[in-house]
């Protein structure tokens, strides 16, 4: 038979005593949280029996997993970041919030701060030149379909090899990351390189967990946005191109309808001569987005999420 103790009048003294319960300094809210954690950490080691070897090795897993700077992996791996959006979803629905594009996870390789351009502006810095050019384009509405000039499309991208600018530190600053403010026709135009999709670091404690569970770490291609503009909501988003293996296989569940981008791949020496792409191959891709009205000004903001900013 289980045997329990976590509900004993000793065990929850000393819960509430290390959650904070019996001082009147700290913070309630964090009191709060931490109560419950500890109280369902107990619950999932007696129902579960965990055993002590599993104990320690989940307390060593997570020192692990910090210091491979891997939790905003495991995070979105375990479905969690994608709970967010569809309770997000749930909530907005509840209070009558609908239309514009889906959000969906931002995932861990923001960097804050890249150059800003007008209309339009190149993203890679030319270090690739066997990729595929990309032409990538579109027009950001408000939900009536009116465009809105002057918004912020801050968009993010990996390069061929599947890594991030700033993370990967053989790809100069702001490598395929820019932010671009839309013309008086609401557009935005991005000349860069198709990214390749990627997959977590086979050595380390995202996989490794994966591993446990039968699953691959594989993502298809992707690009990056958040997108704001004053009396607009926020959004996060991405959009997953068309004809990846992983596309409705991520393992970051971050593919939703709605979020798939058509790119279309061209050979034509002269439709690329005309666009000033060497050789005869390039890709065009076309994706528009729009915005809800923000129902009050912090709408017009993103999360206060941690993220990294380039030195
Ligand atoms: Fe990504």
């Amino acid at each position: 038979m289980t045997v329990k103790v976590s509900h004993t009048a000793e065990i929850q003294k000393l819960f509430n005593e290390a959650a904070g319960l019996t001082n009147d300094q700290g913070s309630p809210r964090v009191k709060q949280i931490i109560l419950r954690l500890i109280n369902d950490a107990a619950r999932l080691i007696e129902d579960l029996e965990i055993t002590d070897d599993e104990f320690w090795h989940a307390v060593d897993y997570l020192n692990r997993l910090g210091g491979r700077n891997e939790a905003g992996l495991l995070v979105p791996g375990l479905g969690l970041e994608h709970f967010l959006d569809i309770l997000q979803d749930a909530k907005d629905a509840q209070a009558g919030l609908t239309g514009g594009t889906p959000r969906t996870i931002e995932g861990p390789l923001y960097v804050a701060g890249a150059p800003m351009a007008d209309g339009q502006v190149r993203m890679d810095d030319g270090s690739e030149p066997d990729a595929t050019v990309m032409f990538l384009e579109g027009v950001v509405r408000d939900t009536d379909g009116k465009p809105v000039a002057g918004a912020v499309v801050d968009l993010w991208h990996a390069n061929t090899q599947g890594n991030y600018s700033y993370f990967d530190k053989s790809q100069s600053d702001y490598n395929l990351r820019r932010r671009i403010v839309t013309n008086a026709e609401g557009r935005y135009r991005a000349r860069s390189i198709v990214p390749s999709g990627y997959g977590c670091a086979p050595d380390g404690p995202t996989q490794e967990c994966l591993d446990l569970l039968g699953r691959h770490g594989q993502r298809p291609a992707h690009v990056h946005f958040f997108i704001s503009a004053p009396g607009h909501r926020h959004l996060t988003t991405q959009i997953n191109l068309s004809g990846e293996q992983y596309l409705w296989d991520d393992f970051a569940y971050a593919t939703r309808e709605g979020l798939v981008g058509d790119i279309n791949f061209v050979e034509d020496v002269d439709a690329a001569r005309a666009r000033d792409v060497q050789g005869s191959r390039f890709a065009t891709l076309e994706f528009d987005f729009q915005l809800q009205k923000a129902p009050a000004q912090v709408a017009e903001q993103r999360s206060k999420r941690p993220r990294a900013l380039q030195d």
